[in-house]
This record gives structure tokens, sequence and C-alpha cells, in this order.
């Protein structure tokens, strides 16, 4: 029962999950801090940019991803977008769930996305504060590579599709605050300032 409430919880959100976890102990919240000041924050321009394709397969892009994946773990997001630590190329890391696979795709196409759409909230390490109802297709077919060049095909829906969508965003400078109405960006923005207000005193 336990593991169905958590599961809800982290469905909600977008490559953040639950920001102040009750259950945190000052070890790991001490190294989530450490890993967000890794991750570039709202009003940074490279959050605005488009990414550009990756070309080598290499040693270097190897590295990028793993370390794209330490900072997302050591963060406690489910998602994480190279753009989002200012390396502007199209690769994106994810792991949705406990038992989830680490995924790491490399200049992601959406090939195909449902008719079905679904609203649900979604946060962003990007993003302090916020959370935000984000309507999205609930099913996409992605391809991409892996960080070694092999070609994937992923087909994927609920929380794993929301997560890879709002990533793939992010490769093209387009934030959660780019996909709701204005009356809502408005409430978000200054929920926003607050919280970059209250990190800067
Ligand atoms: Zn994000």
């Amino acid at each position: 029962m336990a593991e169905e409430v958590e599961e809800h919880v982290e469905e909600q959100f977008g490559d953040e999950v639950e920001p102040e976890r009750p259950a945190l102990d000052p070890e790991t919240a001490a190294r989530r801090a450490a890993a967000l000041t890794q991750v570039r924050q709202f009003g940074d321009p490279v959050l605005k940019a488009k990414a550009v394709p990756v070309e080598r397969f290499d040693d270097q892009l190897r590295a990028e991803v793993a370390r794209m994946a330490g900072i997302m773990g050591d963060a406690i997001g489910v998602g994480l977008a190279a753009t989002q630590l200012g390396v502007m190329h199209r690769v994106l890391v994810y792991k949705v769930g406990e038992d989830g696979l680490l995924a790491a795709l490399v200049n992601p196409e959406l090939e195909w996305a449902g008719d079905d759409l679904e609203e649900a909230e979604e946060g962003c390490l990007s993003l302090p504060g916020v959370h935000v109802d984000v309507e999205r297709p609930v099913r996409v077919r992605v391809r991409a590579r892996d960080e070694h060049g092999d070609k994937l095909v992923i087909e994927a829906s609920g929380l794993e599709a929301r997560v890879i969508q709002h990533e793939m965003d992010h490769l093209d400078g387009v934030l959660i605050l780019d996909r709701i109405p204005r009356s809502a960006r408005k409430e978000a923005m200054r929920e926003l300032r607050e919280m970059l207000d209250a990190r800067a005193a």
C-alpha cells in the first residue's frame, strides 16, 4: 500500500520528484543541494537555447552521460537534459521508478505521439518551487541513439512518456512554463521569484 502511495506522488512530476521529501537524511539532502548547484536555473540563457545534434559517439560523450546520470541521481530527479548543465548537446537521461533502467537518449526524435492527452503536475530541477499542470500525449514513440551510437526505438507511456517529452523540450529551449496557459504562468512566476529570492538571501 505504501508503495502505491509513493508511486502516485512520483507520477505527478516531470524531471523532479517531490522537492521537500521529509524523509531526506542530512547527508542525502546535502548531496542533493550540491548536485543542484550544477543545474542551470531559470534565467540562465542556456535554458532557452536549442541544443545541437551529437556527431561523435566517443569517450567524451560517454563521460558526459555518466556525469549527467550522477547529477540526476544525487538531485533525486527522474530526468535531466544536457542543456540543464550548460552542455548544448541533444542528450538526455532518465530513470523512472526505483526499479527503472537508467536510459540515455542521444539525438532523440519524436516519431509518433498518440491522440490521447493527459494533464499532470510537473516540476523541473531548473525551476525551483514551480509545480504546474502540463498537458501532454500519453503515448509516444521516439527514435534515438544510445551513448555508443546504437539505434534505439522507445515506446513509452504514462510517466516515462511524460519525462521523455519534458527532457526533449529542454533540448529545444522549451520549459514547462512555455507549456501552460498565461494565467497559470503568472502564478508560477510569482512562486519561482519567491524561491529564487529566498535562495539568494
Ligand atoms: Zn526540467
